[in-house]
Order: C-alpha cells, then structure tokens, then sequence
C-alpha cells in the first residue's frame, strides 16, 4: 500500500487514516467500494473505465441506502483525487486504486440510511492474483450469497466474507482459487473475477442476474468479443459444463484475463491456455494501453 491515501477530505499518511471500533463499517462491514487499475505507458497514467467504477460505486450506495454519496461528491472530484494520489505517491509503476464509501456512524445500529459516509482511497502496486499462464479451481462447498439476501451487483464490504470462506477452502486444498455455485448448481463466478467458458468456439459467461458481480471487465470482454467476431452467450452454466469445456477463464480488475487450466482435479481441454483465452487476453491488454473509439481510458 503506498503511503499518501485520501481520507474523509484530503491527502494524508496511510498511518492517520482511521475508522472509529465502532463505526458501522467496521462493526458490520457497512462500506462500499471499486478498485480499477492504473497502466503506465511511457509517461502516460491510464485509469481503466474511471467513470464506470464510479458508477458502480454510485450503485452500490444507493443499492445499500448510502444516500449521503451520491449527494456529496461528483466524477469531478473523483478523477481529481485519483491524479492527487497518483502524483503524490510518485506512482511508476502499474497500481490498482481501491475506492471505500464508508458508513462511519457510531453505535447506529443496523441501519444505512441518513448516516455519515466518508470516502477512503489508497493505491498500491499492481499484483495479479491470479496468474496469466493458467491456475487451478476447485468448487467450492460454500454457496453463493444469493441476490436476495444480500445484493450481487453491489460491491459490499461485508459480503466478502463469502469469497474469504471459498478462496481459503480452496487455497487449504491446494487449489488457487474457488469456482462459486448458486442455490440451483449452476456457475457463478470466482471469489474476486467473473468466469467465462469456451465451447464449440462461442463464449458463454452466466448471465447478470445469476447471483454475481456485474464485473467491468466482464462487460469489456463481451463487447470486445462481439468486435473481434466472437458469438458471446450469456446463459446458466452447469458445474459439469466446466468439466467438458474447451477453455476456461476468469476475468476481473486484479485477475486480468486468467486461463483456468483445471477445475476439481481435471484437466480444462489439454489442460493449457486455450487459443480463444490467448486472444482475449491479447485485446483486453489492449483494451488497458490504448485509447479505442470506447473511450474507456482517463489520463490521471
Ligand atoms: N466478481 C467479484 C466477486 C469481484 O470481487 C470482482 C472484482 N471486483 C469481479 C467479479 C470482477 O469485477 P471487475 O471486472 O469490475 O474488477
């Protein structure tokens, strides 16, 4: 974590920046956020899809019933402090940057509406959790939270205990991360990254309302896909499609594009990085270094 983060108002030592014990966000995990990456290219500092992690940050809020966001701060201010923290941290090299609204009222009870929030946003450098040349998943035991107990499409803090339970499991069993299932059986996505499958040439990823993330790049790779010819299904997947698959990957801000080369002890195709995985990884790269008639790149 690099050393100057942004706190309630302004720019201070990650040291400094602290939430009361008995905020709501620490007692009940009552906080909101995002985290997109930041590319070097050359001089260049390129935010990935600011203004849609914005958005989905705005969501999340009103999703939960933090109204007092929304109201408080614009994408002005947002870009703004990105560029402050970036510069200030003398930022060379890749970084993701983790944006948090969060409840900061004391002893409020199990309540979100009319509470103060404030807005915590740090960076640090850029890991991959998941690596480009192929990782391991096993299903997990612990289902997905569905949607009606506790919002998919919002970005809650709390909810993550979920993914912590499915990724140890599967880091225990000697896996590299966990493949969620919901109520049904049918696939929903990782413990942090959305999950596409490839068969018979055409992607198939789990549709939006199947108890998962609305993952920015999730969106891009369809999009991209569409442009790059690719047929893209969204539709349920079965546990045992991804056993039959020709290729697997996962998608996500802090996984990139991660081909999965085995699930549950068997091998994905000939278990190696498959030829559609290489392309998409090609053009979601892509997608991160140039600027595209999307218009998906902010300089910060
Ligand atoms: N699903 C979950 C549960 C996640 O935490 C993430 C990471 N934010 C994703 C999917 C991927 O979302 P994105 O592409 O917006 O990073």
């Amino acid at each position: 974590m690099h050393k100057k983060v942004f706190f309630k108002d302004k720019i201070i030592d990650k040291e400094k920046a602290n939430l009361s014990i008995g905020s709501s966000a620490v007692l009940y995990g009552l906080s909101v956020y995002t985290v997109f990456s930041v590319t070097l290219v050359g001089d260049r500092k390129l935010a990935f899809r600011l203004k849609d992690h914005y958005q989905r940050l705005i969501n999340s809020s009103k999703i939960i019933g933090l109204d007092g966001f929304e109201e408080n701060w614009s994408y002005e201010s947002f870009v703004d402090i990105t560029k402050k923290l970036i510069e200030k941290n003398k930022v060379k090299k890749d970084v993701y940057v983790r944006a948090t609204v969060h409840v900061n009222a004391e002893i409020a009870g199990t309540k979100s509406r009319g509470l103060p929030t404030i807005l915590s946003v740090f960076i640090y450098d850029a890991v991959p959790i998941l690596s480009s040349e192929g990782c391991r998943l096993k299903t997990s035991t612990w289902r997905r939270i569905p949607d009606y107990s506790i919002p998919s499409r919002a970005k809650v803090n709390g909810a993550y205990i979920n993914s912590v339970l499915a990724k140890q499991e599967a880091i225990d069993a000697g896996f590299d991360d966990c493949v969620f299932l919901d109520g049904h059986g049918h696939v929903c996505e990782l413990s942090a990254a959305n999950i596409f499958i490839v068969r018979n040439g055409k992607l198939i990823t789990p549709d939006s309302t199947q108890d998962l993330l609305e993952g920015i790049n999730r969106d891009t790779i369809i999009k991209l896909s569409k442009e790059h010819d690719l047929t893209v299904v969204e539709r349920p997947i079965d546990l045992t499609e991804l056993y039959v698959a020709d290729e697997v990957f996962a998608c996500g801000t802090s996984a990139n594009v991660a081909p999965v080369v085995e699930i549950d002890s068997r091998k994905v195709g000939d278990g190696k990085p498959g030829k559609v995985t290489r392309k998409v990884q090609e053009f979601h790269k892509q997608a991160r270094h140039n600027q595209s008639t999307h218009n998906w790149l902010t300089e910060v």
